[in-house]
């Protein structure tokens, strides 16, 4: 049986010689990354927080992380703030905060608090979150027979009806699945095709790349292809973004378990793990270290990389750029929150810049305002399209009506907000290159 055609069970297979253990039994029993008691009360974090700045209601990211810390830890019955689900784990004030106050690291264990011990397991909103963070069960299922999924999906009696009785809005258009899955197609191309003991990456596609674009995770295989990289897709879950946003760690430490555990086989063999979606390489490199203490944790954050990222680092991309030329085109950029965080966010502005042929423009340094799951809630879609305003504005007076950006929900609000077609810049390097 082919990787592709694997059952997709939610149970994780893992070594046999551990179990994966749960950092933090409680919200009041964290093993912090240093700098918890740290906040000096600046408000830094609170002026980047994109949700706070356009809802009067939400108290802001200092108040999420270090104050209701220190109350939970003087008062051992205080519950978490109901406020932590309208974070939307956009994990900005993580990177602006100048102490180092681990933020995201507290809304994450703060979130998951919320979600086991105050959120009814039968009410709509937890329903709802568990259908949107475990998306890959979904799409697996859809994928089965996409053109009749997205004809239901794409009904706009169903969407209505998705609002009403789950709260996913009904604004936005179901995203289509591809009538192949990447994995469909890396099968039937019957894996790598090019062998290589020196360079060897495995690529972590995760969902969207999978069932939704998979002519990024292609663009991605011949691009390293093309530079001589053995490419290995090994067995994989849900990187645990839309999880973590949701609080559901534990159906993020299943998604981990598996991943790290396949992950870390590949590295002994010496491939290097590379990510396309900016978020995905956010959860190996910096949540699962945070969250998990699973064997070869470390190890696989240390070896992820974004995939432009890798390439600037490992080739001289510049010099093969500068020797290609690509039908004239110009596109409008955004670099994803979680782009930011990794400090990837001028990399493709910097390298697409000098392509004949191309022009680059940065859209500015806005929140999206999506952010994975969160604008797909019925409660939180205006918030969310508020926050894209200064994107939205950007793109339309940016030269050329195609946008391009790493973050596969990015693209879906930026597509929404403009009707442009978004791409991603693999597929502007394999035009490039291949
Ligand atoms: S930016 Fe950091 S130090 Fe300043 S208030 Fe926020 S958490 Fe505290
Ligand atoms: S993660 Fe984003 S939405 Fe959440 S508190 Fe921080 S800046 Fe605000």
């Amino acid at each position: 049986m082919s990787d592709a055609e694997l059952p997709q069970s939610t149970e994780p297979t893992v070594q046999d010689d551990f179990e994966p253990v749960p950092v933090f039994e409680e919200a009041g029993d964290m093993d912090l990354r240093p700098g918890a008691d740290n906040c000096y009360k600046c408000s830094v974090c609170d002026t980047s927080c994109p949700v706070a700045e356009v809802d009067d209601d939400f108290p802001g990211p200092k108040f999420q992380g270090p104050e209701q810390w220190r109350l939970k830890r003087a008062e051992d019955d205080v519950g978490i703030d109901d406020s932590i689900m309208s974070c939307s784990n956009c994990m900005r004030c993580d990177d602006a905060c100048p102490s180092g106050v681990p933020l995201s690291q507290m809304h994450n264990t703060a979130r998951g608090a919320y979600v086991d011990e105050q959120m009814s397991k039968l009410s709509r909103e937890y329903v709802r979150n568990r259908i949107l963070a475990n998306y890959r069960s979904l799409a697996w299922v859809g994928s089965k027979v996409p053109r009749l999924t997205n004809a239901i999906m794409g009904n706009s009696l169903v969407q209505k009806l998705n609002e009403k009785l789950l709260g996913i809005t009904a604004e936005r258009d179901f995203p289509a699945f591809a009538t192949q899955t990447f994995r469909e197609w890396w099968a039937e191309r019957g894996g790598p095709q090019v062998r290589s003991d020196e360079k060897r990456i495995a690529y972590f596609h995760g969902c969207y790349s999978n069932y939704n674009t998979p002519e990024v995770g292609k663009a991605l295989v011949r691009v390293f292809e093309s530079f001589g990289y053995e490419v290995a897709v090994p067995r994989q879950r849900c990187s645990g973004t839309p999880m973590f946003a949701n609080g559901m760690l534990d159906d993020a430490e299943r998604a981990a378990s598996v991943n790290v555990s396949e992950l870390s086989d590949l590295l002994e063999e010496g491939y290097d793990v590379i990510a396309s979606c900016t978020s995905c390489s956010m959860s190996l490199r910096q949540e699962y270290p945070e969250l998990f203490q699973l064997s070869g944790v470390e190890e696989v954050a240390e070896n992820t990389w974004e995939s432009l990222e890798y390439l600037r680092v490992h080739e001289d991309l510049e010099a093969a750029l500068e020797a290609a030329s690509v039908d004239e085109q110009a596109f409008a950029y955004h670099a994803p929150c979680h782009a930011r965080n990794q400090g990837l966010d001028r990399q493709a502005v910097e390298l697409f810049s000098e392509v004949d042929g191309v022009k680059m423009e940065d859209v500015g340094d806005s929140c999206s305002g999506i952010s994975g799951t969160y604008g797909w809630k019925e409660e939180k879609y205006e918030t969310s399209m508020q926050i894209a305003e200064d994107m939205f504005e950007h793109m339309h007076h940016a030269d050329g009506d195609v946008g391009m950006t790493e973050c596969p929900t990015c693209s879906m609000q930026m597509e929404h907000g403009t009707g442009y077609e978004i791409k991603h810049p693999l597929q502007l390097l394999e035009d490039a290159l291949v």
